[in-house]
């Protein structure tokens, strides 16, 4: 039985304000919806704030990227070893805004996944095809090969300490949800696609749907066999809002 994981990636937002009225707001969401997993990734420079804030809740913290190196002359970067001294869980790896952005390829993806693994941290591997590929009716090919890379790199076993977050690019930041029924279609396939390596590991991974997931589309996301929660950005940074996506796991 896997449990339902609602995960709050607030992206480039955030205040000290923020992060104290945030947390606060959901705890109780969160302490109440006990069958519910519950995280967030606030940006890196208040992670430590977050960690204070968080102390005896619920909710676990998240990292929005990690660099593949643990320390040494990488400006700018951060590594899964820093994030452990702040109490981080998970990392997300390869969101789509870095694969764009950021010129991550789905072997920079794999390195930073095997990273992760390496401090007992579990990788939150974003997967997901771009309005043309889906329009293409390359959802399927795309989201295959971004996960073969990790398997390839790290084996299937890996993705047994890891969670898989579909985001399909034309549905983040953008209003418009992909239907239950076409993540779920999404989804179904993922699994079946891990089932015919190891039907064990494909059994027992979260993966998460993420793409404008709001309060009121996410009860309907989280009926789905195979959707296991949701990745959240632009809802995670309303507490009413994001609560009541907790609140839809339940
Ligand atoms: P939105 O919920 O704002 O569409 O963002 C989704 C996302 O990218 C989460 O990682």
């Amino acid at each position: 039985m896997r449990q339902t994981l609602v995960m709050g990636n607030w992206k480039l937002n955030g205040s000290k304000t923020m992060v104290r009225e945030l947390i606060s707001a959901l705890k109780v969401p969160a302490a109440e919806a006990a069958n519910v997993a519950v995280a967030v990734c606030p940006p890196v420079l208040f992670l430590g704030q977050a960690e204070a804030e968080l102390a005896g809740s619920r909710i676990a913290l998240g990292a929005q990227d990690a660099d593949v190196h643990t320390e040494g002359a990488f400006t700018g970067e951060n590594s899964p070893a820093m994030y452990q001294e702040f109490g981080v869980k998970y990392v997300l790896v390869g969101h789509s805004e870095r694969r764009t952005l950021h010129g991550e390829t789905d072997a920079v993806v794999a390195a930073k996944f095997a990273a992760v693994q390496q401090q007992q941290l579990v990788p939150v591997l974003c997967i997901g095809e771009t309005l043309e590929q889906f329009e293409a009716g390359e959802t399927q090919t795309v989201v295959e090969r971004q996960l073969q890379a990790v398997i390839d790199a790290c084996g299937i076993e890996s993705l047994q300490h890891a969670v898989i977050a579909y985001e399909p690019v034309w549905a983040i930041g953008t209003g418009k949800t992909a239907t239950p029924e076409i993540a779920q279609g999404v989804h179904g396939a993922i699994r079946a696609f891990l089932a015919q390596q190891n039907a064990e590991v494909a059994a027992g991974v979260q993966i998460l749907y993420g793409g404008s997931v709001k309060g009121d589309s996410a009860a309907g996301l989280f009926a789905m066999a195979d959707i296991d929660g949701a990745l959240v950005g632009g809802a995670a940074l309303k507490a009413d809002e994001f609560a009541a996506i907790i609140r839809a796991g339940t």
